[in-house]
């Protein structure tokens, strides 16, 4: 029997990459997605392999519709897909809203929202059993931003994720009949490198004492709750959005 296929975008660090080695057990196979950094994308993939299970890297960007494809079709040579985590996003620097470019706004909602529509379309082409699949599961990567609109930092962030809140509930009920579940993790104020790609290294040490907990989450924290959101653990659960922020946001 072939291994069941796991799609984790940017699953080369932070977030993904701990749902990757979680995923990487025996009879499972991560397609470790990643766009620039290749060692940390081999360094999850070498991780995986010493615990026994099996993992690709495939390079792509998730805002190109050509690389979803190859990602996708790359996937495919390892076996059945059974689930996609849609976990891929970017910020940009702290700017108001009357400072951005259309250059920034296109890349974010291409990235964040496009590319996961994208991969989702492909998913649900492979794992439907209205397509002749066998089912499966479809975790987004959310935030907490969706709700706190994230002023003079990253508004355009924060409305892209909304978008993707809105998302999950809608394609979990267009495929609820096809054998696929589809969730979200909002996750609050997480220590990885997310942060100093928007500009602001130090953000984890600035904020944590104002958060609920007086800490910042962890990428191992966020990863346990999208694995029982992928396992059959919570099969009847869809259309869940699962905040996992420390109590950050979590309000309507
Ligand atoms: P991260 O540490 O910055 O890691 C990002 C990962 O995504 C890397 O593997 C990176 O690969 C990859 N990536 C970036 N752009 C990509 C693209 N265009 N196509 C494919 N892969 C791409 O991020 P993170 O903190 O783990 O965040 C993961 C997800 O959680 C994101 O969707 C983020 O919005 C969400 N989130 C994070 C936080 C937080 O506080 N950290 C809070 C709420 C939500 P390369 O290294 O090759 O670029």
């Amino acid at each position: 029997m072939s291994d069941s296929v796991f799609i984790v975008t940017g699953g080369s660090r932070g977030i993904g990459a701990s749902v990757s080695r979680k995923l990487g057990i025996p009879g499972q196979t991560v397609v470790v997605n990643y766009t620039a950094n290749k060692a940390a994308a081999d360094a999850v993939v070498a991780e995986i392999e010493q615990q026994g299970g099996k993992a690709v890297a495939v390079q792509g960007d998730v805002g190109s519709e050509a690389d979803i494809l190859r990602l996708f079709e790359e996937a495919d040579k390892h076996g059945g897909l059974a689930g996609l985590v849609n976990n891929a996003g970017v910020v940009d620097v702290s700017q108001r809203v009357d400072e951005m470019s259309v250059e920034r706004l296109n890349r974010i909602f291409t990235i964040n929202v496009v590319g996961s529509f994208l991969c989702a379309r492909e998913a649900v082409k492979r794992m439907s059993t209205k397509h002749g699949g066998q089912g499966g599961s479809i975790v987004n990567l959310a935030s907490a931003g969706s709700k706190l609109g994230s002023p003079a930092q990253y508004v355009d962030y924060a409305a892209s994720k909304g978008a993707i809140d809105t998302m999950t509930v809608g394609l979990a009920l267009e495929v609820a009949d096809e054998g696929i579940r589809v969730n979200a993790v909002r996750p609050g104020i997480i220590d990885t490198e997310l942060h100093a790609s928007g500009g602001l290294p130090d953000r984890v040490a600035q904020v944590q004492s104002k958060l609920p907990m007086k800490r910042a989450g962890t990428a191992d924290e966020v990863a346990d709750a999208i694995i029982w959101l992928m396992s059959d653990q919570s099969s009847y659960t869809t259309g869940a959005i699962l905040d996992v922020s420390g109590g950050r946001a979590i309000l309507p």
